[in-house]
């Protein structure tokens, strides 16, 4: 079936109409849905509520259940979401292009893919005991009880479903805020994988949402007494907002993360990771790599292999008008600065014709050589338009890599052979996820080892969060017995 804006519309005016229909009037029929009162939960527990208050009585009442249940049948549900992620990802991906406008309908799919298989479940939480002269002691990882998570527009199902994967698994119902963009492909989400949870023999309404989020509903979140963690990923300002709240607060912000290549690096495999790194997902995602710092002896070497894997590079007159068009508020040192919004996630031909440049419609990325002070190398544009700068040498690449990433402490890149060169940018970046000869999204555990998160915590530190992160350390100590030795 051919998708079209229509048809799509038509699928998340569908899916809102079918929850209004069976959730929004049940809830809603059982009376309150503000301030106190009983709970709207309406034996449907499909999770999306008029109100956020509704939303949030619903999510407590199911954390007071999943507390009841075992930790098999919490291992059960966890499994019935990633076969209900598996079955819905060609459709996920449609729903949160069409919504959004941004992004690559096949990077979806694989974003979504990979959330529903590498995010870690209830197998993350360990519990630790310390054994002595004066008995025994147990360490165990206790749930928060109801989490708030604000969702960003660029991975709104991918950050749904690792965050819901990862937080149930730590014994925690979730109340979601998504980002406006993305309100009715959330709303499916969030009901599909309601009903896995359901069919393992979980309780109702264990994710929540609210039809219509805004600013307003994510500061409830911020302020309601029945929050008990907060968890936000998307941009400066909602980080700024959250950090205000008197709440433990878990933040994933933004980034802008350089790739140094320098003079010892192969190449041609740099050239096909940097293409396929950068074009990912039309590069929103925060991970991507944004600026390309290449040592100056190698640099047309490496064009030339970026050009051979799918990159176009602009003239310097079509980057002064690109640059004009894409860039709101022109970063700087000291100023992280702004995209303009209409061309975030949008396909590279489509922001070369913007300017009256007709390149082919496979282009992955608009390659732009300037210099180290241009607001393309300082800003997050969250598109396919990739700066590349000449630096004299490895070190000068590395310093300059240091600055542009304005202490966001996120994600870097490098590809080189030169163990002193990766050491000293490894720390000196100081960043969550650093990436040796590889695409930046490598190093979320696929084409890399390890795991996945859609929140990486780099403001608060928590780095690539997992069920363990929202969990509360809880010890329990028996005072001269229980050794076997
Ligand atoms: P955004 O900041 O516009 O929105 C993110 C979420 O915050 C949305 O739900 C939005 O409604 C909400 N929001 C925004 N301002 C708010 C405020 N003042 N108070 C309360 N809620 C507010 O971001 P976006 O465009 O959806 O996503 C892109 C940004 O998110 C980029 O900066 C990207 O780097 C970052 N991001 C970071 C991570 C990470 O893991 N670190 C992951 C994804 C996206």
């Amino acid at each position: 079936m051919e998708i079209t804006e229509a048809s799509v519309r038509e699928l998340v005016e569908q899916v809102l109409t079918s929850l209004d229909g069976k959730i929004l009037r049940g809830a809603t029929g059982l009376g309150s849905t503000s301030g106190g009162g009983a709970g709207p939960v309406a034996g449907t527990g499909r999770g999306v509520f008029p109100d956020i208050d509704a939303a949030i009585r619903a999510a407590r009442s199911a954390h007071e259940e999943l507390m009841a249940r075992t930790l098999e049948t919490r291992t059960h549900m966890v499994a019935a979401m990633r076969q209900a992620v598996q079955k819905n990802l060609e459709r996920l991906a449609d729903l949160a292009v069409q919504e959004t406008g941004m992004g690559r309908r096949q990077d979806k799919v694989l974003k979504n893919k990979v959330a529903g298989e590498l995010t870690p479940g209830v197998e993350d939480l360990r519990a630790v005991t310390f054994s002595g002269d004066h008995g025994l002691t147990l360490v165990e990882r206790a749930p928060y009880g109801v989490v708030g998570s604000i969702t960003p527009s660029t991975n709104p199902t991918e950050t749904i479903i690792s965050n819901a994967i990862g937080m149930i698994s730590a014994g925690n119902s979730v109340v979601f805020n998504p980002h406006p963009s993305a309100k009715g492909v959330s709303a499916f989400t969030i009901d599909f994988l309601n009903q896995a949870i359901a069919s393992a023999g979980g309780p109702a309404n264990m994710l929540c949402t609210v039809a219509e989020p805004t600013i307003q509903s994510a500061q409830r979140l911020f302020d309601h007494p029945e929050i008990d963690l907060l968890v936000v990923t998307g941009g400066p300002g909602v980080v700024r907002a959250a950090m205000k709240s008197t709440k433990k607060v878990i933040a994933a912000g933004p980034g802008n993360p350089p790739c140094v290549v320098d003079e010892t690096a192969n190449l041609v495999k740099a050239g096909r990771d940097i293409v396929s790194g950068t074009g990912f997902d039309n590069n929103i995602v925060c991970i991507d790599e944004k600026e390309i710092l290449a040592v100056a002896s190698i640099a047309d070497r490496l064009k030339a292999e970026l050009v051979k894997n799918g990159a176009c590079e602009l003239s310097r007159s079509q980057v002064d008008a690109v640059t004009k068009l894409v860039i709101a508020d022109a970063g700087k040192p000291g100023h992280e600065g702004a995209p303009n919004k209409e061309f975030v996630g949008k396909d590279a031909y489509l922001i070369a014709r913007a300017v009256g440049v007709d390149v082919p419609r496979d282009t992955r990325i608009l390659l732009c050589e300037v210099d180290g002070q241009h607001p393309l190398v300082w800003t997050e544009q969250l598109m396919p338009v990739i700066p590349l700068v000449r630096c004299n040498d490895a070190d000068a690449a590395i310093d300059l890599a240091v600055a542009c990433e304005h202490g966001f402490r996120h994600t870097a890149v490098m590809h080189s052979l030169n163990i002193e060169k990766l050491s000293r940018m490894a720390k000196v970046m100081n960043c969550s996820l650093f990436v040796k000869n590889g695409s930046a999204y490598n190093g979320l555990g696929f084409g890399g080892a390890g795991f996945t998160s859609w929140t990486i915590a780099s403001p608060t530190g928590e780095g690539l969060t997992r069920a363990t992160t929202f969990t509360r350390e809880r010890r329990c100590a028996l005072i001269d017995y229980f050794r076997i030795v």
